[in-house]
């Protein structure tokens, strides 16, 4: 019972309930995990997700959170790859098998024994995290502490696609929804150097989409608008969670266009197949990115100057910013911070 400590923490006990302060306690560290000091922890729209069990794989006390940034506190003792007081990562995965065939080719993100950050296991809206050192990614100097949290699953999320499809700088790139996910793809698809069409639903941010490297902007829900975009694009990424008319979508694409979902829509697709067929099209999906990748990205942001655009919120304001996510307003991703704010 010596080794026992615990961990302050906010937690929902059933769905859709309100945080709660929440303290659990923790054994001795596993010999390949670490323990972050958490800093700062984005709110993802996952994270409003299993607060609310929406996809049935919540479990309670459910201590969301998982768009963290902070210092390695503690380290395993078979740890090698991070040293205490280094600046860290850890986004939606806290473990890999390790050992199957995508953990050894790199996807650690497609292994199919992946342990996720909030889902059985206790996340980032808390004083501290722990995860296995191998998803933990550490952030390079230069980085924005307050505003990389959401890289770590927002910002890899949309990035990961334009590597694993060899996204072009010659290619025409739409993003549909501009919240936490489509912002940041905004702006690493400008920076790819493509020509960037931001789809909105929100009227007040057809500027700033312009402002954060969309070079148009086209109304997602306006079925005129996207008829006049017939064949327009190679790639289009949605980040939305809602239905919208794919077949339209669809119909926007060049040949051998794709059209890649990172948004957690819960409806099936209903697609019609000729147009797939006849053009060549693609339709596909993705979960975030490896640890390489999120590497990758956050040597990209830097030297491009990509940073989230950030609404800070003190950790113990919590409540209201769940409720800040959940209003739509966002500008564009709420993230926690256990630092006094300014
Ligand atoms: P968010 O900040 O809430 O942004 C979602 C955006 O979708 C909104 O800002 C809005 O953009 C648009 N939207 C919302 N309702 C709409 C409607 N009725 N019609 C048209 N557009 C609508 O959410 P997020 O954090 O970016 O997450 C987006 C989705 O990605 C969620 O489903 C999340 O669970 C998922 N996700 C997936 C992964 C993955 O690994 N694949 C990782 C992270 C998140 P406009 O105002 O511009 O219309
Ligand atoms: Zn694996
Ligand atoms: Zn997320």
């Amino acid at each position: 019972m010596s080794n026992q400590e615990t961990i302050k923490a906010f937690a929902v006990h059933e769905a859709g309930g309100k945080f709660e302060p929440y303290t659990y306690e923790v054994g001795e560290l596993a010999p390949g995990d670490v323990e972050i000091d958490v800093l700062y922890c984005g709110i993802c729209h996952s994270d409003l997700s299993m607060v609310n069990n929406e996809w049935g794989i919540s479990e309670y006390p459910l201590v969301a959170g998982h768009e963290v940034v902070g210092k390695i506190a503690k380290v395993g003792s078979a740890v090698e790859s991070l040293k205490l007081g280094q600046s860290v990562g850890l986004g939606w995965h806290s473990g890999y098998c390790g050992h199957c065939a995508p953990c050894r080719t790199g996807d650690q993100n497609l292994c199919s024994q992946a342990q996720a950050t909030i889902v059985a296991h206790h996340g980032g809206f808390a004083e501290k995290v722990r995860a296995q050192a191998s998803s933990v990614v550490e952030v390079p100097e230069g980085l924005d502490l307050k505003s990389a949290g959401p890289l770590f699953c927002g910002g890899i999320t949309v990035f990961n696609p334009l590597v694993q499809f060899d996204v072009k700088p010659t290619d025409k790139v739409a993003v549909i929804g501009i919240g936490g996910l489509g912002h940041i793809a905004l702006q690493f698809l400008n920076a790819w150097g493509c020509e960037v069409t931001a789809f909105t639903s929100s009227e007040s941010k057809q500027d700033e989409a312009i402002e954060l490297g969309a070079h148009k902007t086209l109304n997602s829900r306006d079925p005129k608008e996207l008829e006049e975009a017939a064949g327009s694009f190679d790639f289009i990424i949605s980040t939305v969670n809602v239905k919208l008319d794919w077949d339209l979508y669809i119909s926007t694409l060049k040949p051998k266009g794709r059209l890649h979902f990172v948004g957690a829509t819960l409806d099936p697709l209903d697609v019609a197949v000729f147009p797939l067929i006849m053009g060549q099209r693609s339709v596909s999906g993705s979960p975030v990115g490896s640890p390489a990748t999120i590497s990758k990205m956050l040597e990209f942001a830097s030297l491009h100057d990509i940073a989230p655009k950030v609404e800070m919120f003190p950790m113990s304001k919590i409540n209201e910013a769940f409720d800040r996510l959940r209003s739509g307003n966002a500008r564009y991703r709420v993230v926690l911070s256990n630092e006094s704010i300014d």
